[in-house]
């Protein structure tokens, strides 16, 4: 099994990269939609987190709600963490099941968008960061995303920066091109990483 890390700031272009490793036959570990299956009605982290932090964090339909949750880990640094000690050990058990599911001779790409903030890594062999200067960012936000410039600068702003995630990455797929430059950097790194020896 290989085994990457994918991250890349919003707007870089990392979706782009995760849809084109699975089609080449890529199992990818969506980390966005492990953190919402995390807390789903039924699951033991939405118990736990309704037991730390009351009912009023409850939608009338018994979902999480989030703005209600926000709100008080905004505010509170002891509150953020211990909502993390919920969230991230039931994410890290879904991926775990998935990563077992996919076979040994899968390549898995773990798709974190924070995978710097959060500070924690799955067992990885290789970390690739999707890289573009803020301007390119901002100007596909905006084009794409329906965000205003300041909105997207906003968003940038609310997470690491490129300097911290470039400082991570193994590999840095440079998306300031075109997406055929993209498309073909990233069928590059796949015979990379299925033809180099395990
Ligand atoms: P992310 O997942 O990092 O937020 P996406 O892959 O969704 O980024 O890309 C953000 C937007 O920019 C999308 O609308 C995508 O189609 C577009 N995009 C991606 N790469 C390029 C590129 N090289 N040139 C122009 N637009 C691009």
């Amino acid at each position: 099994m290989t085994t990457i890390v994918l991250t890349g700031g919003i707007g870089t272009g990392k979706s782009t990269v995760s849809r084109q490793l699975a089609q080449h036959g890529a199992v990818v570990v969506d980390y966005d939609l492990l953190a919402r299956e995390a807390v789903e009605p039924g699951s033991p982290g939405l118990s736990a987190i309704v037991e730390r932090f009351g009912d009023g964090v409850l939608s009338p339909d018994g979902t999480l709600d989030r703005p209600a949750l926000g709100s008080i880990v905004f505010a509170d640094e002891a509150a953020r963490r211990d909502l993390e000690a919920i969230t991230h050990p039931a994410v890290r058990d879904l991926a775990v099941q998935q990563v077992l599911a996919a076979g040994p001779d899968a390549v898995v790409v773990h798709d974190i968008p924070l995978f710097v903030e959060s500070g924690a890594a799955p067992p990885h062999d290789l970390v690739v960061v999707v890289d573009v200067p803020e301007s390119v960012q901002v100007e596909r936000l905006v084009r794409d995303r329906g965000m205003t410039e300041d909105e997207a600068h906003a968003r940038i702003a609310a997470q690491a920066s490129q300097e911290q995630r470039l400082a991570v990455a193994d590999v840095v797929l440079d998306n300031a091109g075109t997406p055929d430059e993209l498309i073909a950097a990233v069928d590059a790194l796949w015979t990379r990483l299925t033809t180099s020896a395990s």
